[in-house]
C-alpha cells in the first residue's frame, strides 16, 4: 500500500540520522499511520452523500475522486443503504437520467 511505502521511506530516512531521537520517530510514524489510515464516520459519509451521489450520476469515476467515501460505503451496511436510496431519488429525478 502507498501509505506502507511512504512510512518505509521515511524510515530510511531517520536510520540515516540518528541524531534524531527514537521517541521523535515513532512519534511521528504513529502521528502519520493515524492521519491516513483514519477512516471516515457514518457522519462524515452522510454529508458527502449528496456529492458523492450526484458524481456517480454525472458518470463521473467515484472510486477515483472519493475512495476514502467508496471504502466506506463498502463496508457499512447503514450508509450503503442511504446512498442506494439517494441514488434511486436522483435516478427518478426527470432530466438528469442519462
Ligand atoms: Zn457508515
Amino acid at each position: 500500500m502507498k501509505t506502507q511505502k511512504i512510512i518505509s521511506q521515511l524510515l530510511d530516512l531517520f536510520r540515516q540520522k540518528p541524531e534524531i531521537p527514537r521517541p521523535l520517530v515513532e512519534w511521528m510514524i504513529t502521528s502519520l499511520e493515524k492521519t491516513w489510515e483514519q477512516e471516515l464516520s457514518c457522519d462524515d459519509v452522510f454529508a458527502l452523500l449528496d456529492q458523492y451521489a450526484e458524481l456517480h450520476m454525472r458518470g463521473e469515476d467515484t472510486a477515483e475522486l472519493m475512495p476514502m467515501l467508496k471504502q466506506h460505503l463498502d463496508v457499512c451496511r447503514e450508509c450503503c443503504e442511504e446512498y442506494d436510496a439517494l441514488v434511486d431519488v436522483l435516478e427518478e429525478r426527470p432530466g438528469t437520467k442519462q
